[in-house]
């Protein structure tokens, strides 16, 4: 009998890569992706050539759930990206990883992005010592982001960054365990964008 899998591993075995949905245990070998020998999927073996539109609209499903996006939010950053000057895809992206949940997700104060929003929204955060409970606040080059001085939001912040320090490997963001403080000390590059999704497919899909 196949092994069940809960819904948010669901998740990404239908899209084919580890999104980490589920903070620790995505890191252990209990995550069905780095268990499994086969490529995901029930019905792998029947899998033919995707169409070009399927290839664009999977890239698209992937990165919306990896950052943990509905298809209004996304449509929101995806025509700021195409406001900025550049690659849409690129400032698409950049956009993507520079919202404050992505950040707290990177530098350990949360176990997944669910969680960081979750944190979030119940004011447990500041930024240059302003609480801010909105998860899609766009960091900027300079932000001091630091748990808020509640003995619960300190509590908080310490136990997660105990535990998933290891995960931590940004060169864009400055962190501080013992303050604890995370500084942003300039934007990101594209090359240090933890999504892995083919961006310009993406375009493709929302400029039809
Ligand atoms: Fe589940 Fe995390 Fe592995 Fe995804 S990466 S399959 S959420 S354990």
């Amino acid at each position: 009998m196949a092994r069940q899998v809960g819904p948010v591993c669901r998740l990404c075995r239908r899209e084919g890569i580890k999104l980490y949905l589920k903070g620790s245990r995505c890191f252990t070998v209990k995550c069905p992706i780095t268990r499994r020998k086969t490529v995901p999927g029930m019905h792998f073996w029947r899998s033919g050539k995707m169409s070009k539109f399927g290839v664009q609209f999977r890239e698209k499903q992937k990165l919306k759930r990896f950052y943990g996006l509905l298809e209004r939010q996304f449509r929101r950053i995806f025509g700021k990206a195409e406001m900025q000057k550049g690659n849409t895809g690129e400032n698409m992206l950049l956009l993507l990883e520079r919202r404050l949940d992505n950040v707290l997700y990177l530098t350990s104060f949360a176990a997944s992005r669910k969680e960081a929003r979750q944190i979030i929204c119940h004011g447990h955060i500041m930024v240059n010592d302003r609480r801010v409970n909105i998860p899609s606040y766009m960091v900027k080059a300079g932000d001091v982001i630091r748990p808020a001085t509640r003995e619960k939001s300190q509590g908080i912040a310490k136990a997660n960054l105990e535990t998933y320090f290891s995960r931590y490997n940004s060169q864009w963001l400055e962190l501080d365990k013992d303050a604890p403080q995370v500084k942003v000390s300039r934007l990101p590059l594209r090359e240090e964008v933890s999504a892995p999704v083919q961006e310009q497919m993406v375009v493709e899909l929302c400029t039809k």
